[in-house]
């Protein structure tokens, strides 16, 4: 399996003079997810950017709040599970995310992107997947889950470990049983439980304690916060699996989107260019660097 960063990037969406120009799109549905969390559906208004729009999982936008500005959000869907519509799942955290928690039915965003890199899903085939992740870190791998859902036999066994901090914090919950029909062994664990919840309660990484991995056919996708992929990527390396084969989605502050304002440069890498999806294999020399 090669290790080279994988770039489809807005280059393949036939509209790479317009990078830094957004394209109007409606909302079309809002979806409260869970508590300070908010999944939009849009569709451009322009129909001819509507249709030629492709992009694969693992990429991101940069959506743009008028009056408000940017920020990168991730797909959380592919275009044929969500009709053609583009799905965005946001945590109302600063300026452009709180803004986007007002939004309306009707309302109109920027898009910019697609950008970066994505999944390695043509590269691990025939492997087992172990798919990590925590609180945000689903709807970045959401798409990753329908593709492979709709090539399964095309893979291995797939485990899907997801945690969230309490049972109210998790995403997509109505889906989980259609992921599990799709032979996904999916394990959900919280941090803190409440009064009905009869699940796990820990942290993600402890899952590897809990079943067996066959290291040279084995992929982890993983993505969350930092904290929790420092350790999932210290328990598969434990489990002897190489790190061109553990992918990570980083997150950095991020401005332009395709490696020109240098506001998200770790090491050598852009991370909105290069990544935000990388082989564990490229990073392993600046992973613990903090970013200023
Ligand atoms: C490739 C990529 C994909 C992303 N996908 C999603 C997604 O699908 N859904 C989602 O809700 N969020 C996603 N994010 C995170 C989102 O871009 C940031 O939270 C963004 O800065 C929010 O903008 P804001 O103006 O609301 O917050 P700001 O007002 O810019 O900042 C809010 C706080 O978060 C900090 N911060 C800002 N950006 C980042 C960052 N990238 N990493 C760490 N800390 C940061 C700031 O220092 C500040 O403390 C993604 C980020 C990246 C880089």
């Amino acid at each position: 399996m090669t290790t080279t960063l994988i770039n489809t990037a807005a280059h393949s969406a036939g509209y790479t003079d317009k990078l830094l120009l957004p394209h109007w799109a409606e909302i079309v549905k809002i979806t409260p997810e869970a508590e300070g969390v908010t999944t939009f559906q849009l569709k451009f208004t322009d129909p001819e950017i509507q249709n030629r729009y492709r992009f694969e999982p693992g990429q991101f936008n940069m959506l743009y709040v008028p009056g408000y500005g940017e920020a990168a959000i991730s797909m959380s869907s592919d275009l044929e599970t969500a009709n053609g519509l583009l799905v965005h799942t946001i945590r109302h955290v600063g300026n452009v995310t709180r803004a986007t928690s007002r939004l309306k039915i009707g309302d109109a965003v920027g898009i910019r992107g697609p950008f970066g890199t994505s999944w390695p899903l043509e590269a691990i085939k025939g492997m087992d997947v172990v798919i990590a992740c925590g609180g945000i870190g689903l709807p970045p791998l959401r798409g990753a889950i329908y593709r492979i859902i709709r090539d399964r036999e095309k893979y291995g066994k797939i485990t899907l470990l997801y945690g969230a901090r309490t049972p109210k914090d998790l995403m997509y919950p109505t889906e989980y049983e259609t992921w599990q029909k799709a032979d996904i062994n999916m394990q959900v664990t919280v941090d803190r439980g409440d009064e009905n919840w009869t699940g796990r309660v820990g942290v993600v990484p402890m899952w590897f304690y809990h079943f067996r991995v066959d290291p040279h056919r084995t992929a982890v996708l993983t993505c969350g916060p930092e904290i929790m992929m420092r350790f999932v990527i210290y328990e598969a390396l434990a489990r002897r699996i190489p790190s061109e084969h553990i992918y990570i989605s980083l997150e950095r502050n991020m401005k332009c989107g395709q490696g020109a304002c240098g506001h998200c440069q770790q090491g050598p890498y852009f991370i909105c260019k290069d990544g935000p999806v990388f082989p564990f294999s490229a990073l392993e020399n600046i992973f613990n660097v903090e970013e200023y």
